[in-house]
């Protein structure tokens, strides 16, 4: 859990780079810079190319065979074997909770996705900048440089989650002016109040989509002494969860797992109002961390979002009634992000954009230092 209150003079809050790579190859053959923009998710990675838009998106998942730790699988292929491999074989991922938990591993999935969207191939030594979720050290934020360097990259950089949600959602997060930001991720949940390109107060907590799914896993072995897999909590989740029950309709899924108590295959059907249910303290947590940063911003800063309202990016704001929950606990009109799950996508290559500009215009406060 990270819990931070900055000044609002750091430009793009954390981020460090560029690094020199140690075996210098090549210069850029016609001077061209290419930028790509990469979101490692603990749920899914975009890779976002300039000129092209979002090139490839897929779950971070790797599958590992044990015996020789060999990667088999990586991406939507390796997340068809969650919770399906046999004994020698992990589908894993490595992001989950935020953290890096293998950063072998991880930095390998990095660099299979930068190199299967093309960015390799299609250009001569791209700028990368990676979104990192907050939770991550400056060790391992290190690595993925490391490793977006390895994949081809001239110059790597690194910026947190919160500004680029909100570049991407297309906030103009320069001015002097409170912007708000919620990402609801799979592993996490980032909120952060942005003002002067900076961070101003912000909370992370590890309570996101996959603490959804788990709590609807755990409902239904309750209820129903059934088990079912997480993949298929999130189904659940995305098909009847609801974050605000009143006054929608009623929906119901049929599901499948195994009886606890026959061992035996089985279906029952769960509606909307058994997975709100299930899922409300869950929620109940998300909204508590966003009261808080509130209760923490400054002043002029809350008047200016109450004017402009919440921002909602990642896949947890497409959850049904996410924002009506959100904006009926904070009184704050709570807007969803065009397409919240691509938003930090595109923040990051916007971002890479914007590095010239602030390396020319050094703002006020200074620009970062290790520019
Ligand atoms: P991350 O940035 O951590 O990789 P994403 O922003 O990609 O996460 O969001 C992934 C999460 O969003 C998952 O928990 C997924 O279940 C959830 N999600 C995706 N679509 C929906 C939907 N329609 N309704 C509710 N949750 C969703
Ligand atoms: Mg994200």
């Amino acid at each position: 859990m990270s819990d931070q209150i900055r000044p609002p003079d750091l430009l793009f809050g954390r981020w460090t780079g560029p690094v020199a790579r140690g075996n210098e190859r090549g210069k850029p053959m016609f001077g061209l810079n290419v930028d790509i923009g990469v979101d490692l998710g603990t749920a899914n990675v975009l890779v976002y190319i300039k000129g092209r838009g979002i090139a490839l998106q897929e779950p971070s998942v790797v599958a590992i065979n044990k015996e020789n730790n060999k990667i088999i699988a990586v991406g939507s292929e390796a997340r068809r074997m969650l919770g399906r491999t046999p004994g020698n074989i992990v589908a894993t991922r490595p992001l989950r909770d935020g953290v890096i938990a293998d950063y072998e591993v991880t930095e390998k999935m990095l660099r299979y996705f930068i190199n299967k969207s093309g960015g390799r191939r299609l250009f001569f030594r791209p700028r990368i900048m990676v979104c990192i979720p907050s939770g991550v050290t400056g060790v391992e934020e290190r690595a993925v440089r490391q490793a977006a360097l390895q994949a081809g990259a001239k110059s790597a950089y690194v910026i947190e989650e919160p500004l680029a949600a909100a570049l991407g959602a297309g906030l103009d997060i320069s001015e002097p002016s409170g912007t708000m930001v919620v990402d609801i991720g799979g592993g996490t949940t980032d909120v952060a109040v942005l003002s002067l390109g900076g961070i101003v107060c912000s909370r992370s907590i590890r309570v996101a989509g996959d603490k959804i799914d788990e709590a609807i896993v755990r409902f239904v072995r309750r209820e129903f002494n059934l088990a079912i897999g997480e993949r298929t909590g999130e189904e659940i989740k995305i098909e009847v969860g609801t974050a605000y029950p009143n006054g929608t309709e009623e929906k119901e899924i049929e599901i499948k797992g195994r009886d606890l108590v026959s061992g035996l295959p089985r279906a029952v059907t769960i509606n909307r109002r058994q997975v709100h249910e299930a899922t409300k303290e869950t929620l109940e947590a998300v909204v508590s961390a966003v009261k808080e940063v509130l209760e923490r911003t400054p002043p002029e800063l809350s008047a200016d979002i109450v004017n402009k309202g919440i921002v909602m990016t990642g896949g947890g704001a497409l959850l049904h009634g996410m924002d009506r929950l959100l904006s009926e606990e904070t009184r704050v009109p709570v807007h969803v992000a065009d397409d919240p799950l691509s938003c930090v996508a595109r923040g990051t290559g916007r971002a890479l954009g914007m590095i010239s500009f602030l390396k020319e215009t050094k703002p006020r406060g200074g620009a970062p230092s290790r520019l």
